[in-house]
């Protein structure tokens, strides 16, 4: 059988030089496995970072060996009682024409009614990303305005119409070129359209929601994702999916690398404290207890006399204070 490899790893883009077409043996079935023929696989932008020799989320992909990935196929020869010949079903051994894999691995999905290749898209773990980004990760709420960046794709063309299902009033999208945003508009569900190659994402982005966003998922990361946050309302919510714009990147992209953030699923959660001054009969209440105890310890830096108030300022900046900084007037 064939299979592809990875034969180099790539500094910057990829190209065909970093894959090896090759022909490999298959192991013989044990028992609880079954053998596959792949009729389709996945390709997707995550696999970039796995042909990196660097710590993620995900082990990187092995050298010579055939990258994973998602992929659909027919049971061939099964050694499972679970999965029968004859099975369309859905695993991550993709990157080669037949697979050998145990069962549980394999997932049986059904095609008397789509195709089996929407497992791979809508169905798969594209549509399940659009979908839990805009329930779980950054709620769409009714009448929300909200932004998708790489809306023409995978993830980005089921997003759209998700939100819109979610009772979203305003849904925009951005994608590269005239033919891809005129899509957005005419089928995946988007009332406005933004094209990044015409530059000015946050004038377009001003122009398509001038009341701002109140969802943003972000797909691409960099230039996109700062014109989202200067778009967001007050409260507003980001999904933080992807950032394609610096998976080829070979120094560090200027600012903070939120893509880390994605990968680690951390929440990043702004406030401002004058919009919760209500709580501070509840805060006081309880830290009260704690400073007579002596269990919550502070300190004071204290600067003598009105004159020396802008002495005191300046240290603050400055580090100068430890504890909360002070001036002693009178
Ligand atoms: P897509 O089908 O959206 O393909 C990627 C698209 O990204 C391209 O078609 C291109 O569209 C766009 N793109 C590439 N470079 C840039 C750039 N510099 N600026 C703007 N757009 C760019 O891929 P997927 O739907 O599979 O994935 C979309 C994103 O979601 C990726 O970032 C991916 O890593 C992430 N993802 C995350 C998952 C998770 O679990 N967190 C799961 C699945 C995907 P165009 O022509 O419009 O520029």
């Amino acid at each position: 059988t064939r299979e592809i490899r990875l034969a180099a790893r790539p500094v910057g883009t990829p190209g065909p030089e970093h894959f090896t077409l090759a022909t490999a043996e298959l192991p013989p079935l044990a028992e609880g496995q079954v053998l596959v023929r792949n009729t389709w696989m996945s390709v997707d932008p995550y696999m970039r970072g796995r042909m990196d020799d660097a710590p993620s989320y995900i082990p990187p992909f092995e050298l010579g060996a055939p990258p994973e990935g998602g992929a659909i196929g027919e049971v061939v020869a099964s050694r499972s009682p679970d999965v029968q010949v004859g099975a369309t079903v859905s695993h991550f051994l993709g990157w080669r024409e037949h697979a050998v894999l145990d069962a549980a691995h394999a997932t049986v999905v059904d095609t008397a009614d789509v195709p089996a290749t929407a497992y791979l898209g809508p169905l798969g773990t594209t549509g399940l990303t659009a979908y839990l980004a805009l329930t779980e990760i950054a709620p769409v709420r009714e009448g929300d305005t909200v932004y998708v960046s790489a809306a023409a794709g995978a993830v980005g063309s089921v997003a759209g119409q998700i939100a819109r299902r979610l009772g979203a009033g305003r849904v925009i999208g951005s994608a590269g070129g005239p033919a891809k945003t005129a899509l957005l508009l005419s089928e995946f569900g988007y009332d406005a359209a933004i094209d990044h190659r015409q530059g000015d994402l946050p004038g377009q982005l001003g122009k398509a929601a001038p009341e701002g966003l109140d969802v943003y998922l972000d797909s691409v990361g960099g230039d996109h994702l700062d014109a989202a946050l200067e778009a967001m309302r007050p409260r507003g919510r980001v999904a933080l999916v992807g950032a394609i714009s610096g998976y080829n990147a070979t120094a560090p992209v200027p600012g903070p690398d939120l893509y880390r953030a994605a990968t680690k699923e951390l929440t990043l959660r702004g406030m401002i404290v004058s919009h919760y001054l209500d709580r501070f009969p509840e805060f006081v209440g309880t830290a009260i207890p704690w400073i007579l105890d002596g269990s919550l310890r502070t300190r004071e830096t204290v600067y003598e006399g009105l004159e020396q108030a802008p002495e005191a300022f300046l240290g603050v900046l400055g580090g100068a204070n430890t504890g909360k900084m002070l001036v002693r007037l009178g």
